[in-house]
């Protein structure tokens, strides 16, 4: 059992008078973790803790900076395993994607370590006696507002990014995930200066509280709807908005695939972490030549996976992360049969403790579904059979949503149509996952603004100072 505790002022244990939750194991429903809740007075001492801090971080080194992330990043190497295991006990991925997520992390920590100092900014020579230069600076004080689907990997990127660039952040980890948020914090916090870091825990009204203190930069990595409130809140009190938020990412299916093959890889894409990617698919439009056989291939991939606990090795499905969202899952499974919708495999709520889903395939689906329009966040693939690849396109492309999409095809054409005509942040062509390490992308429409990820995030958390100098009197130097 994790007892978490808050760290603020560069104190541990402090605060914590808004009460207490308990996270459940949603493998089993025993409870794992106990973990204080931010008032929002506590919330506002905290801010005001790193506000002093401020200055004297912002004034650090870059390189001593990096090397500080450096020797987090050991702290969190050290760490790993332990953090794997929270984040399976909490969340309940399988374990193997859970140390995926940890390393995934590491890896993002020493990234920014060594890309951070070597940044710079742009000169001009407007004549002979003057010169302009742009430099990079932090804005100052960061809230890091973070989700559980894979709270290592988001959190190291935010974290990392922030505090290297020279910010002081204070960190609020999803109430779903706070042992792992905990335990990263305070890895993270044995190798920085006191009160770089602040960790601040509870639910979405602490978050909330965040948003709207006087900051400088809040990032958001979660839902729509809370990053949507964090967007107004920003419009309040003045501070930049990062949101990296929810999708409904489409597949296309063209009619020259061999349909075992895209069945493959919208079983990857659909069931992985059990549906529970903000780059998951959600939705399947396949041309009517091959739909048939496409979709008796998925449903046997579906019914293929091996269920169970996160922690037991032969898991391939774990558990989604709880109840109440099971509900939201079936919910939209059962709303869209009462439409017309056949579930092909799956789509039933199965007895036994812990929050099981099975991998579902909904055929008859069609584009107005809320399940099909909206994200589902679990392990379901909604079918719609199209009559051609621009209808594919034209529909993937009909989103309240921007955030990727992937098309399978064999022709370069239809590649090349794809990329350039489908409004989202990352277009993949004949492969659901993958991109190159330090990848970033820009998410559009309700799936947030700004770069979330890579070397890109370092500019989102820097501001820039542009200088202008004259020689004295208009002469020599
Ligand atoms: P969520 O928005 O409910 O919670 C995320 C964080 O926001 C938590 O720490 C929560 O306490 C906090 N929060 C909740 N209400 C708040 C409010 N009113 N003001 C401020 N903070 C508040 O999201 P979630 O359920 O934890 O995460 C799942 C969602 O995250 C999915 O929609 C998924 O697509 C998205 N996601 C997106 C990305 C991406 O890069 N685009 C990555 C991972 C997850």
């Amino acid at each position: 059992m994790y007892t978490v505790a808050q760290l603020i002022g560069g104190v541990w244990g402090a605060g914590g008078a808004g009460g207490e939750l308990v996270v459940h194991d949603p493998a089993d429903g025993s409870p794992v973790t106990t973990v204080p809740v931010a008032t929002a007075d506590e919330v506002a001492k905290a801010v005001e803790a790193a506000q002093e801090t401020a200055t004297e971080w912002a004034g650090t080194a870059p390189a001593d900076r990096a090397a500080a992330l450096h020797r987090a990043a050991d702290a969190v190497e050290a760490a790993a395993e332990e953090l794997a295991q929270a984040t399976t006990a909490e969340m309940g991925k399988p374990l193997d994607d859970a140390r995926g997520g940890v390393a995934a992390g590491i890896g993002t920590l020493r990234q920014y370590a060594e890309l951070a100092p070597v940044r710079g900014g742009r000169t001009l020579h407007g004549g002979q006696s003057s010169i302009d230069f742009m430099a990079p600076e932090p804005h100052g004080v960061v809230a890091a507002i973070t989700p559980w689907n894979d709270p290592v990997a988001v959190s190291c990127g935010l974290l990392g990014a922030a505090l290297v660039t020279g910010n002081v952040v204070l960190y609020k980890p999803s109430e779903r995930t706070p042992a792992t948020g905990w335990l990263l914090a305070k890895a993270l916090d044995s190798a920085l200066p006191a009160g770089a870091l602040s960790l601040l825990t509870g639910g979405g009204e602490v978050g909330a509280a965040l948003a709207g203190q006087a900051v400088d930069v809040v990032a958001h990595v979660g839902s729509t709807a809370t990053g949507r409130q964090i967007a107004a809140a920003g419009a309040r009190t003045g501070a930049k908005v990062l949101l990296e938020n929810g999708g409904s990412d489409a597949l296309v299916v063209d009619s020259d695939v061999d349909p075992v093959w895209a069945a493959e890889q919208a079983a990857l894409g659909c069931f992985a972490n059990a549906g529970q990617i903000c780059v998951a698919v959600e939705r399947i439009y396949v041309h009517r030549e091959v739909a048939e056989d496409f979709v008796d291939a998925l449903t046997q991939r579906a019914e293929a996976l091996t269920m169970g606990p996160g922690r037991d090795p032969g898991t391939q499905l774990g558990p989604l992360v709880d109840r109440r969202h099971r509900d939201h899952v079936h919910g939209q499974v059962t709303a869209a049969t009462a439409e017309g919708a056949r579930v092909r495999t799956g789509g039933t709520v199965p007895d036994g403790p812990g929050a099981f889903y099975p991998a579902t395939v909904v055929a008859d689906c069609r584009h107005e579904m809320t399940l099909v329009r909206e994200e589902t966040f679990g392990p379901v693939a909604p079918v719609i059979v199209v009559d051609s690849f621009t209808e594919g396109l034209r529909c993937a492309a009909d989103s309240p949503y921007g955030l990727a999409a992937t098309v399978l095809t064999g022709s370069m054409s239809h590649a090349q149509r794809a990329w350039r005509e489908l409004p989202v942040g990352t277009v993949k062509v004949n492969s659901v996952f993958g991109g190159a390490p330090g990848g970033a992308a820009q998410p559009r429409r309700g799936s947030g603004q700004g770069f979330g990820y890579g070397p890109e995030l370092l500019d989102e958390f820097s501001t820039v100072k542009t200088v202008h100098i004259e020689a004295p009197g208009g002469g020599h130097w």
